[in-house]
């Protein structure tokens, strides 16, 4: 197969510029060669042989946060993100060269088999001052991380039960944010399902696809096909809406459907009681779940279980934070540009949480929080939930 015919789905795209006033970086730099349509000509110039494979041209393709708020735009339905991920493996360019030896080592050890080592040994890190040798990954580390004590296997806690799932942890909410799992694990458990916790999954390959590696990519995907062979479960949940987002487009598909956490447990949720809450709470939508592997679920109803809570939402057109997996790390201006703006109407009205679905926009903007002075907790929307279920 030639490099052209590889490429043939870039003529989709009719060039009608629908995307750009969509695409932040395109926004923020109005430079045609940082829009998707910019993109996809160049990917097409370079697969048709009219464009040399230059640092430049890599570089524009590699600026891109895959928020994938193109593609939720574009009339012809051309395949963004699939083609710029073909396009970085078929180049083996990715900007991880761009960070320092810690924070590659740190990334390969959050995604590896051994996250409960890696866990003690973050919280030694961060106990011992060590995080003052990389300011880069200093940034963005909450102050504290809880030791990982999570169980295999957790038992429906509702007078009906509903059935069997299994929870998909992620490797750096198993690592840096296990509060939002046990979290999750409680809700669910009071849906009535009983919860399992395979203990073989693999980091989902979000970074790595992203990162051009397809082989690597290749070995989760079957690592996690085995892990979730079980045909008992009733649904493979995610609570990191990056992860469920790479799960949900394997090639092959896991056998399970693969549903975000607030998806599933919203026909549930009625059943329930929840104490009032007298506080404010800031909704933020990640790019993965909104742009990716949301089917429709308005968290805010979900939220509204919790009487005297003051949501507010972002506007519908609300940009990507910058987070955007390693981009928060490698592209740091344009990151903090875009958090930034995100944060904006939060320093305009201070609230007392920060509800974000993603782990990697979560701790992105609990730095921008911290940086702008404000002191609004960021939580998982099913912590909040969770906290205030009447048990
Ligand atoms: S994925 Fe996001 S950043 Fe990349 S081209 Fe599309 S809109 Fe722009
Ligand atoms: S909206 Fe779609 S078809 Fe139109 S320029 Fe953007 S990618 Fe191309």
């Amino acid at each position: 197969m030639t490099i052209q015919s590889k490429f043939s789905d870039v003529d989709l795209c009719v060039k009608c510029g629908l995307c750009l006033p969509h695409c932040p970086t395109y926004t923020l730099s109005q430079n045609e060669n940082e829009s998707p349509r910019g993109r996809l000509a160049l990917i097409q110039g370079w697969s048709e042989g009219q464009l040399e494979l230059s640092d430049t041209l890599t570089q524009h393709i590699g600026n891109c946060l895959t928020c994938r708020a193109c593609e939720k735009m574009c009339p012809a339905q051309v395949p963004y993100a699939e083609i710029s991920n073909r396009f970085r493996s078929e180049t083996a360019t990715s900007s991880t060269h761009q960070l320092g030896l810690l924070e590659r080592s740190a990334i390969k050890a959050l995604t590896g088999p051994y996250r409960k080592a890696f866990n003690a040994l973050l919280r030694f890190y961060l106990k011992t001052g060590l995080n003052k040798c990389s300011l880069t990954l200093n940034e963005v580390l909450p102050g504290k991380v809880l030791a990982n004590q999570l169980k295999q296997t957790y038992p429906s806690l509702a007078p009906v039960k509903q059935g069997h799932v299994a929870l998909f942890t992620g490797c750096a909410s198993e690592v840096l944010d296990s509060k939002t799992i046990k979290d999750a694990i409680f809700l669910l458990q009071h849906c009535g399902f009983n919860v399992t916790l395979p203990k073989t999954q693999r980091c989902c390959g979000a970074i790595d696809l992203h990162a051009g590696n397809k082989k690597q990519v290749e070995l989760y995907t079957q690592q996690n096909h085995l892990a979730f062979s079980d045909n008992n479960y009733d649904a493979i949940i995610t609570v990191a809406s990056g992860c469920g987002a790479t799960l949900s487009e394997y090639d092959p598909p896991l056998t399970t459907q693969v549903i975000d956490i607030s998806d599933f447990i919203a026909p549930f949720l009625p059943a329930l009681s929840f104490k009032p809450l007298t506080a404010s709470a800031w909704l933020h939508t990640p790019c993965t779940l909104k742009n990716v592997q949301s089917k429709g679920t308005d968290i805010v109803e979900l939220l509204n279980n919790i009487s005297e809570l003051d949501i507010r939402s972002f506007n519908t057109d609300q940009m990507c934070c910058g987070a955007a997996g390693t981009q928060m790390l490698t592209h740091k201006k344009t990151a903090q540009t875009l958090r930034k703006q995100t944060l904006m109407p939060i320093k305009q009205r201070p609230a007392d949480y920060l509800l974000s679905s993603n782990i990697g926009c979560a701790l992105h903007l609990n730095a921008g929080l911290k940086s702008e002075g404000l002191n609004s907790q960021v939580l998982h929307p099913v912590s909040l939930l969770s906290q205030q279920l009447k048990v």
